[in-house]
């Protein structure tokens, strides 16, 4: 039985005092120890990463949102993986479709943080998913595949645990639209099955699939009951403590 996963998104919001005045209002709800089956997750912006890690009290556990492929040097506004290690992050998301979009990183690129990412312990949060023209025109499956593949490429995963797909179509990102239940499973089952194809069947049942894309409080248990889907990276809905504890709590009923 796989565990559910919510990861928080909060992209470039919050000042400093709401990101604290929020992860405040989570910690004292999840504290209180009512999660069995469910790990929280929040991706702060870098500026914040180091003074949120303070008080997370163990209940949450803290991302990035992006990270160099490079080591260190000469590479103006870019973070290293081990810079966020010291700030005692554990996740980072990488290959989100605004990274892709507006700082046109490729698939190559995308590898090669994820290699990173992994070769320093952090776990990436690796996210896939196709445009409204490329489902509109029958092409998301084989572009899913495809970014799976170029994503993946020469990464020997030998551990579930050390990584985590995210499917974010990205027509349902921060657009409201949300995929039904039914297109997110067939896409999850089906990401799957090619995780099994370039691994082997241990790692396609024990590897997490969050679905992300307007994902919200009121829409996340049906998403969440999906067999092949393992619980959600939430971007606008995680910017609300009560919306984004509602989420949480779907996915530990799920
Ligand atoms: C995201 O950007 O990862 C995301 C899922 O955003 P939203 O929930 O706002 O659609």
């Amino acid at each position: 039985m796989r565990k559910k996963i919510v990861a928080g998104n909060w992209k470039m919001n919050l000042s400093l005092n709401e990101a604290f005045n929020l992860i405040d209002a989570l910690v004292e709800n999840l504290q209180l120890g009512i999660l069995k089956n469910t790990k929280v997750i929040v991706a702060p912006s870098f500026a914040f990463l180091h003074p949120i890690s303070g008080r997370l009290r163990n209940t949450i556990a803290l991302a990035a949102q992006n990270c160099s492929e490079n080591n260190n040097g000469a590479y103006t506004g870019d973070v290293s993986a081990e810079m966020l290690k010291d700030c005692n992050v554990s996740y980072v998301i990488l290959g989100h479709s605004e990274r892709r979009k507006y700082h046109f990183e490729s698939d190559e690129q995308i590898n090669l943080k994820l290699k990173k990412a992994l070769s320093t312990n952090l776990i990436p949060i690796f996210c896939i998913g196709e445009t409204i023209e490329e489902r509109e025109s029958n092409k998301y499956f084989q572009v899913v595949k495809t970014q799976l593949i170029k994503g993946l490429a020469d990464i020997n995963l030998s551990n579930a645990s050390n990584i985590i797909i995210a499917y974010e179509p990205v027509w349902a990102i921060g657009t409201g639209k949300t995929a039904t239940p039914q297109q997110a499973q067939e896409m999850h089952a089906f990401i799957r099955n090619e995780i099994k194809n370039l691994y082997n069947d241990l790692l396609a049942n024990t590897i997490h699939i969050l679905y992300g894309g307007s994902c919200n409080a009121q829409n996340a248990l049906e998403l969440f009951k999906c067999e092949d889907i393992d619980g959600g990276l939430i971007g606008g809905a995680s910017l609300k403590a009560n919306d984004f504890i509602k989420i949480i709590e779907a996915a530990e009923k799920a």
